[in-house]
């Protein structure tokens, strides 16, 4: 199994090729439009030409700078509304001139002031685990496809209430979790026979935290069990493992299906 070290180092080249990606695409988008609009290149050439332009002046007549830097400012603004305008006037913002991120918290980084970013630790769990990405197994569940309508209202004599209703009232407490999950320390244990919804709600509730921003580890029993084991058992190459045993935990959510 890979070592830590090494996992990093891949997501960090992941990060490094991503943002080639995004620079090479803004490159683009923007000849494109400089393309069709030549007066917004202009704009941009002479834009980064004032603060120059400016600091020379400065240089040269100390004395009136103030008045240089009102001007400068001023001149700015104006170019600054014209490129606006332009840009809007075939459907752009100037936003689609600036580098775009999958993740605005760490500009795909990865980190935020020297601090794992949430998604980092999502791409190590992920790695981990060898969780292709727990977004596609949670891509179409969601609680608004939770049909009650499903279930039978019919009431069962064993157990007074109906699937229905019994169904409700589960979605109620999954819902609940969700809710109360800032506040830590509940567990969810949902049981049944196969086939009644207990990896629809799961994959509901991982997708709802994901959407806020927390680290979800979903894993079969299975595939947890087998982790564990390749951990314990593996040869612990430069002490390596005590640390595993710690990231093991990271997650904020972990889902056992
Ligand atoms: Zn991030």
């Amino acid at each position: 199994m890979a070592t830590r070290t090494q996992i990093y180092k891949e997501i960090l080249r992941e990060y490094d090729a991503l943002r080639t990606e995004q620079a090479a695409k803004l490159r683009q988008r923007k000849e494109e439009i400089y393309r069709r609009l030549p007066r917004v290149r202009e704009i941009d050439e002479t834009l980064s030409m004032l603060g120059v332009q400016t600091a020379k002046l400065v240089l040269l007549k100390p004395g009136d700078m103030q008045d240089a830097l009102v001007e400068m400012r001023a001149k700015q603004k104006e170019l600054q509304t014209e490129r606006r305008m332009l840009l809007e006037s075939i459907g752009l913002t100037p936003a689609d001139m600036e580098l775009k991120y999958v993740c605005e918290t760490c500009k795909d980084t990865g980190y935020v002031d020297n601090v794992p970013c949430t998604c980092l630790k999502q791409k190590v769990m992920d790695k981990l685990y060898d969780q292709s990405n727990v977004r596609d197994i949670v891509k179409v569940e969601n609680f608004d496809h939770f049909d009650v309508r499903l279930y039978s209202e019919q009431v069962s004599k064993k157990e007074g209430i109906s699937p229905r209703e019994n169904a409700m009232q589960i979605l109620r407490q999954a819902l609940a979790f969700v809710e109360n999950f800032a506040d830590g320390g509940q567990n969810l244990l949902l049981y049944g026979a196969t086939g009644l919804g207990k990896t629809f709600l799961c994959s509901c509730i991982a997708k709802e935290l994901l959407d806020q921003g927390y680290v979800v580890l979903y894993l079969t029993a299975g595939q947890l069990f087998r982790k564990l084991e390749e951990i314990r058992f593996s040869k612990d190459e430069d002490g390596e493992k005590e640390e595993w045993d710690k990231e093991l935990l990271e997650a904020d959510l972990l889902i056992i299906d």
